[in-house]
């Protein structure tokens, strides 16, 4: 078994209380590994290198060029060593193989983009009316504390780091307790691409004791995480103490609409894609289906078919479309979701462990139909393969229903009709709305939520504005006396 060391100051360490903590994978159930048990002392220390390296200047007072070609070794690696870390992540985290190297892919395209941005940061002249020149400018925010959770683990660490790095930030990654291997391979060749030391540290541990240690750090000047509210509403609390920036990608409950004139075989699989990829364990799983009446048991009927088809198994095999939860703990959750939604709805496909897996976290693609908005299946995050199917007899009912939830990260609407199916992105509270397909996301483009989704928004030139302060010079040309003293 292999036994992993974090990466603070340039080295790799273990945790100074010589602690250790295993990782599974889990489709055996066995230990894949072990990593260092971080506690605050080792926070301390990745904030100090961090903090130093930043006032230092090696990378933050960098060329922007210098930073951007960097960024684009880092996207490389990352291409050169995608079959590998391809297979590390799906046995880390179970999800199928080819799931994990388009992820991989996905992670070095967002440091190509994010190198490219790096030298198109920009600020600009204010048209005052002084004789002056009024300047505005950009520089790092500093610090950025970075959290990040189980279910794209090498993909949200590109997220976070790539923007941060590009803007001149220098970062103290921690990455979800169950998945921390694929960033600490990662790590390996941050030297060699070109990283100064402390630009980059990676503390691996759990939230109490290394999240927590990070998100209240007087020395971090912003906050990027990802996860679930009650996390994020921890997170916000220990930010506010030193005022710093905070950003909050907290999932949802998205809900994935379906009218009758929508192409019903594209429909279908619509529907099963965008709740069960990922086995569900995605931030914007279109876990509510609100189908219209009109095709409201066809619909059903060919929905529970094709899910009973969805091919479970080992996700290193080409053949499965989809792997195991992500650990025991997500199981049990999500497992007792299950039980929840027999009793508040129809049960119309799986429902239980699929039969003939002795090991692994497995859980069937489950089907609720005729589920009421206010049940709990409909309304909390399970974070699991379980679809919550509502009826819906009207437009304007689809509008009140999908926006009837305290979150707000993303919708989607099916139709052939542009008029309505518009008129529905611009009812949706939602920080992302797909029109005829659910789930294609691009690092281009805006990546957030509104209401208890989160706040502020990752990829595409917002992602790095969330690590850019703004610095106003006023250049005085006039060579009059001041003032009137
Ligand atoms: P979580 O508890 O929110 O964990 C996310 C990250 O925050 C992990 O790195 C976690 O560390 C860390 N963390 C936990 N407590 C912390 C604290 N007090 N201070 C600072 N950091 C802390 O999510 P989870 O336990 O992995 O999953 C629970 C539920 O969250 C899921 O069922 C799902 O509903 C939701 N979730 C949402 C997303 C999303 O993308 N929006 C992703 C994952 C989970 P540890 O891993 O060590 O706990
Ligand atoms: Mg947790």
């Amino acid at each position: 078994m292999k036994r992993y060391l974090m990466y603070i100051n340039g080295q790799f360490v273990p945790a100074r209380g010589a602690k250790w903590f295993p990782v599974y994978d889990p489709s055996t159930e066995e230990i894949l590994a072990e990593v260092p048990d971080a506690g605050p002392e080792d926070v301390d220390a990745a904030v100090a290198a961090a903090r130093d390296a930043f006032e230092k200047g090696a990378w933050s007072k960098m060329t922007a060029q210098d930073r951007g070609r960097i960024l684009f070794r880092m996207a490389e690696k990352l291409r050169s060593q995608a079959a590998a870390l391809a297979k590390l992540e799906t046995r880390n985290c179970g999800k199928p193989i080819a799931e994990s190297e388009y992820d991989i892919a996905d992670a070095a395209t967002c440091f190509e983009y994010y190198g490219g941005l790096a030298t198109k940061v920009m600020g600009q002249v204010n048209p005052v009316p002084a004789n002056a020149l009024c300047l505005s400018m950009r520089e790092p925010v500093g610090v950025a504390g970075q959290i990040i959770p189980w279910n794209y683990p090498l993909l949200m660490a590109a997220w976070k780091l790539a923007p941060a790095l590009a803007a001149g930030c220098c970062c103290v990654l921690k990455p979800a307790e169950q998945t921390p291997l694929t960033a600490l391979e990662f790590a390996r060749w941050f030297e060699e691409v070109g990283l100064p030391p402390g630009t980059v540290n990676l503390v691996t541990g759990f939230g109490e004791t290394a999240g927590a240690p990070l998100a209240v750090h007087p020395q971090v000047n912003k906050v990027a995480f990802t996860g679930s509210v009650e996390v994020g509403r921890k997170i916000a609390r220990a930010a506010a103490d030193s005022l710093k920036r905070v950003t909050l990608e907290l999932g949802g409950k998205s809900p994935n609409i379906f009218f009758a004139d929508a192409d019903f075989e594209t429909a279908i699989d619509g529907a099963l894609f965008g709740v069960f990829i990922n086995q569900g364990e995605v931030c914007s799983a279109g876990s509510r289906i609100l189908v219209e009446r009109k095709i409201y048991t066809k619909f059903t009927e060919a929905m529970s078919a094709k899910a009973k088809t969805i091919r479970l198994g080992s996700p290193l095999e080409r053949e499965t479309k989809m792997g195991p939860l992500v650990s025991k703990e997500q199981y049990e959750r999500v497992t007792s979701y299950l039980e929840i939604g027999k009793r508040e709805a129809k049960l119309c496909a799986g429902g239980g462990r699929p039969s003939g897996f002795g090991k692994g976290f497995y859980v069937e693609p489950t089907v609720f139909c005729d589920v009421d908005n206010r049940a709990r299946v409909a309304r909390e995050e399970i974070f699991g393969p379980v679809a919550a199917v509502i009826p819906f007899e009207n437009e304007s009912e689809a509008i009140r229903i999908a926006n009837d939830t305290h979150y707000g990260l993303a919708a989607a609407v099916w139709s052939r009709d542009i008029f309505k199916a518009f008129r529905v992105v611009k009812a949706m509270r939602a920080g992302i709305v797909w029109v005829n397909t659910m789930q294609p996301t691009y690092v281009e483009a805006p990546w957030g939520g509104y209401k208890q989704s989160g706040y502020g928004r990752e990829l595409g030139p917002w992602g790095i504005e969330e690590y850019l302060e703004t610095k106003q010079v006023f250049v005085n040309l006039d060579e009059a006396p001041i003032g009137w003293y």
